[in-house]
């Protein structure tokens, strides 16, 4: 799905989202096979194909668009089980991608409870140059003052504050102080799930960095992607 950058409505990368096509069951979506895969285990081969994959897509896709980053979504079972430190280092030697240009989202869920080692691996990867996002901002229960020592370099806000944006002043001062805050400790701030022209009219002088939604593109394929969003 494409993330646009907010003051110039230009294309700046993509989050990689999983889609499973089964001859059984049809199209099961992410919500429903993530977890099957973390209860099972495949979520360690899988989530170390996806990141390849992605990797190896960004630089390709950096050839038309010079700055596209590409952010993978991260399940804690990966940073859980296995070497995961050990593996994002080959798979960055690899591909030959600047690392600041992956950006790995963990939930903020996540990242509010973790301990010192979850704490030390996310360091790690910050030394390799990785970026970190705080996915699904504001669903948790976290507070903002977890912002002022965080390891993100991105907040993603949820797309539920989007979705009564028009008639909540509640929501439009959240993304607006969450702004602020993130702004003042050097965090960019991507909201997600704006589908509407007006929506956007409301957000879009908030000062937010990037946004993500249906109103800039819906998750498509690679070569649909290439198609309608690189081709000039
Ligand atoms: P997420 O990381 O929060 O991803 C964003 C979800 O919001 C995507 O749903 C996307 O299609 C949807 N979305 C984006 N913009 C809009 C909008 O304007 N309106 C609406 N209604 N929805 C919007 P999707 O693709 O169904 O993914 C659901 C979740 O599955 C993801 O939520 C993520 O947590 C998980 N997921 C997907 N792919 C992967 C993966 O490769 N690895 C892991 N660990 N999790 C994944
Ligand atoms: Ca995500
Ligand atoms: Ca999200």
């Amino acid at each position: 799905q494409p993330q646009v950058d907010t003051l110039s409505g230009r294309l700046c990368g993509a989050e990689a989202l999983a889609r499973w096509h089964c001859s059984k069951y049809g199209d099961v979506s992410p919500g429903e096979f993530i977890p099957l895969m973390e209860q099972s285990g495949l979520i360690i081969p899988f989530g170390q194909w996806i990141l390849s994959h992605s990797m190896a897509q960004c630089l390709e896709w950096s050839r038309s668009k010079p700055d596209f980053q590409i952010s993978v979504n991260l399940s804690y079972i990966q940073l859980t089980q296995g070497d995961f430190i050990s593996f994002l280092r080959t798979v960055l030697e690899e591909n030959s991608l600047a690392p600041s240009r992956l950006i790995m989202e963990l939930t903020e869920t996540y990242l509010a409870k973790a301990e010192e080692d979850t704490l030390r691996l996310i360091a790690q990867m910050k030394e390799l140059g990785v970026k970190i996002a705080m996915d699904d901002f504001g669903t948790g229960y976290s507070s903002l003052g977890m912002l002022k020592n965080s390891p993100a370099d991105v907040v993603k806000i949820d797309r539920t504050f989007v979705r009564d944006i028009l008639t909540s002043q509640f929501d439009a001062t959240f993304i607006h102080f969450v702004v602020a805050l993130c702004h003042d400790v050097n965090i960019k701030v991507c909201l997600e799930g704006v589908e509407r022209e007006e929506e956007f009219d409301r957000v879009r002088s908030m000062g937010l960095d990037f946004i993500q939604g249906f109103l800039f593109g819906k998750p498509v394929p690679p070569d649909v992607f290439e198609r309608d969003f690189l081709m000039p």
